[in-house]
């Protein structure tokens, strides 16, 4: 029934990327893992939410002959995913308990036929005797399992149902899989593989740093003051409000109604009519905030939602990252903001009383969790990717504990002092029982395994007495890598390769102080541009065009009773208010426009622009302008593709007849509408590290990115403007895009 990959297929998956999507560029590991499903191999795909997972099945599901099946678990996802692609022009439908009698009979006739590429349909109706009567009767092509982490115990979205997909799949035929998740510590993903039967599936696991997300967290005091402060400051952006109950809920969003701003509920409380109404409200744009419980958002692919505040403390790391993963997914701006308090954590832990006694354990382990990032000093970033099994080496310079600089202490002793407790007990014990054993705390255990025998025993007290400062330290080594967790035995302390040769040659370590968030006080001057980096005002963009276009975006949206970001996605309008495209070829070539979507929607933009164009004398001679035009996006494209292979900008510049300062401003441009440049080999030959540091950290520090004003900072240091925009470019490709 399978049939064999023309290679050509392979060979081609970018021009078809360009085709059909629109994309100039894999994002990614997307070009190997949709290879490596086209070569009917089980793939394991672990991306945070916004990285682009959809691509991976939906791309090899179009250039591949048959019909590919795609599971998934919430219906509201499914009719999202389906809407963008009929609007790329591909056949896709799904399968659930929404349909009437005569729309199943048409989806089954498509599948038969051979025109329709994708099949969604949720774990119920997979099982259903009739569907899979119908399924071994159509041309297959692969399965691909989205939200794959349903299927553990362990994690923090479990459904029962996902249990069964494998066996059915196996009645279904030989089909490869291909199975995605956004969350997954390492536990989970062990799950997965056997689950599915894919233990020798290969997997791409791509970092889960987003870092156009700017974490903060805030006492949770004056919570409703500062929340109205901060949703007023960011007036007109799309925001998510969670909490935890549906009474705050409907509490937080009249209040934000009565204060001027348009918001509206959504919890599974509401009849499903309002509740449908309010989420497209929301993505419609005819609503700015939406408040909601953790109903709200599982498929919700909504790219230009600013902010994610939450009111509430949540249930685990795994949902917070994962809430937060809303923001900012088209990766522009994206603020994620929690209003923290002890109390919440109390409540939270009442809501797990009634639960049998592993779920609890279970609960409660990741409420410490929760509780620990919030408390812990050091930079937020390195605390998440930690969690998720990932090590980044240094701070993000991006999160409210590096920008706020939380107080710092450098210790040597007490790091040695942790990592000897840790290996002296054999390394089978968790972080309280270290600290226990470090400041002679009675605990059940430490004498029972003799530990208040071990040399170490009560030694850091001599250090610092408080048992919690120990605990924050052994923190801290983890998320700096000098101890590792256990996979098998949750909480277990290991010491790493990095720990045992600290041992030996030790060195001193920065850490952080806890927040102590009673004392705290609360700072808001900064709620409108959280971070600072976000580019200033340097849009490379037509303000008044662009204003125009969204306009016309909303206006043709609601005929077509779709979201706007189903018509054009915001770069791509800012990229067309950049280039002037005029032609249907012209606007082809905007990132995420490929020729279907012209065909689809471009008329009324072309007019729009034709018409400005016009009207505000762009240039007369049009003929030049297209010309011109056409040339420029192409340079943008030769310089990020010569970039990418690494050529020396002058040999970028002398090719394409351009001098060093136009070079640099079209790698401005590049970078300002959101592409990132890495120009280290460049800068590395030019400049040395400490010069680099040293404009690196003025423009960290800075209030503008101002060149001009840069240039008198450093007027006395011998720094060209060449130096500081290169630097600045840098900076920005880092920490802004
Ligand atoms: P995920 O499922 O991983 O959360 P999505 O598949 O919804 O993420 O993709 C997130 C966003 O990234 C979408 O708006 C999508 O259009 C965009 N995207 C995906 N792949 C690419 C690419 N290669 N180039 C540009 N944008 C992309
Ligand atoms: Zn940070």
């Amino acid at each position: 029934m399978i049939q064999q990959i023309d290679k050509d297929v392979i060979n081609t998956l970018k021009e078809r990327l360009k085709e059909i999507f629109g994309y100039s560029q894999f994002r990614g590991d997307q070009e190997i893992i949709i290879q490596n499903i086209l070569n009917k191999k089980n793939t394991f795909v672990i991306m945070p939410t916004g990285a682009g997972k959809s691509l991976c099945y939906q791309l090899p599901a179009i250039v591949t002959d048959g019909m590919a099946i795609v599971i998934s678990p919430l219906i509201a996802l499914m009719k999202n995913q389906v809407d963008q692609l009929n609007a790329f022009g591909i056949n896709a439908q799904f399968l659930n308990s929404t349909l009437t009698k005569s729309e199943i009979n048409r989806v089954k006739r498509d599948a038969l036929d051979g025109s329709l590429k994708l099949l969604y349909i949720a774990p119920e109706s997979l099982t259903k005797e009739e569907n899979l009567d119908f399924l071994q009767k159509t041309k297959l092509s692969f399965v691909a399992i989205d939200e794959a982490h349903c299927i553990s115990e362990w994690g923090h979205d479990f459904r029962p149902e996902y249990r069964r997909i494998h066996g059915i799949i196996d009645n279904i035929g030989d089909l490869p899989i291909i199975a995605l998740t956004a969350t997954a510590t390492p536990k989970v993903q062990q799950d997965i593989r056997k689950n599915l039967q894919m233990e020798e599936a290969e997997t791409f696991k791509s970092s889960f740093n987003r870092k156009n997300l700017y974490y903060e967290i805030r006492p949770k005091r004056d919570a409703k003051k500062q929340l109205i402060r901060y949703v007023r400051n960011n007036k007109g952006k799309s925001g998510i409000v969670y909490c935890l109950s549906r009474k705050t809920v409907e509490e937080i969003a009249q209040l934000l109604s009565v204060n001027d701003i348009k918001a509206l509920p959504y919890h599974a409380g509401l009849d499903s009519n309002t509740r449908m109404a309010n989420q497209d409200a929301f993505l419609n744009e005819e609503a700015d905030v939406i408040v909601a419980t953790i109903a709200f958002g599982m498929g919700i692919d909504k790219p230009d939602v600013r902010f994610v505040i939450h009111y509430d403390v949540p249930k685990s790391l795994e949902g917070y990252y994962q809430e937060t993963g809303r923001a900012g997914r088209d990766g522009l701006e994206g603020n994620c903001l929690m209003f923290y308090s002890y109390e919440d954590i109390q409540k939270l832990e009442k809501f797990n009383k009634d639960k049998s006694v592993t779920e609890r354990d279970n609960a409660r382990h990741l409420l410490n969790e929760m509780v620990a990032y919030a408390n812990l000093g050091v930079c937020r970033r390195r605390q998440l990717l930690s969690y998720f099994g990932e090590y980044l080496d240094e701070d993000c310079g991006f999160c409210d504990n590096c920008v706020k600089s939380t107080e710092k202490l450098k210790v040597q002793d007490e790091v040695v002092m942790a990592l000897r407790a840790v290996k002296l007990s054999g390394e089978r014990f968790d972080g309280d029982h270290i600290a226990d054993l470090l400041t002679a705390t009675e605990n059940q255990y430490v004498r029972s395994y003799e530990h208040d025998k071990l040399d170490v025993y009560g030694k850091g007290l001599e250090y610092n007495e408080s048992r919690d400062f120990w605990v924050s330290m052994l923190r801290q080594f983890v998320i700096l890598n000098y101890l590792e967790k256990d996979i098998e035995n949750y909480g277990v302390l290991k010491l790493g390769e990095k720990g045992e040769s600290y041992i030996n040659d030790p060195y001193p370590v920065t850490v952080y102080k806890d927040h102590n968030y009673e004392e705290e006080e609360i700072k808001v001057e900064d709620d409108d541009a959280a971070g600072g980096a976000s580019g200033g005002s340097a849009h490379a963009y037509d303000e008044a065009l662009l204003g125009m276009l969204k306009a016309l975006r909303k206006k043709v949206a609601k005929e077509k009773n779709l979201p706007p970001y189903v018509i054009f996605q915001d770069p791509s309008l800012e990229e067309m208010a950049t280039t002037y495209p005029t032609t249907q070829q012209e606007m082809a070539q905007i990132n995420g426009v490929g020729m279907g979507k012209v065909q689809k929607f471009g008329r009324q933009f072309l007019e729009t622009i034709n018409r400005y164009v016009e009207e505000n004398d762009i240039e007369t001679a049009k003929d030049v302008v297209i010309k011109s035009m056409v040339n420029k996006s192409k340079i943008k494209i030769y310089i990020i593709q010569q970039v990418d292979r690494k050529v020396d900008l002058e040999e970028i510049a002398e090719v394409k007849g351009l001098n060093m300062e136009d070079l640099i401003e079209e790698i401005e441009h590049i970078c300002y509408s959101g592409t990132k440049l890495n120009l280290d080999y460049y800068i590395n030959q030019i400049m040395d590290r400490d010069r680099q540091k040293d404009i690196y950290d003025y423009f960290m520090n800075a209030e503008t990115d101002n060149i001009a004003v840069a240039m008198e900072e450093f007027a006395h240091d011998d720094i060209s403007e060449e130096e500081l925009r290169l630097m600045r470019i840098k900076f920005l490709s880092e920490l802004a895009n």
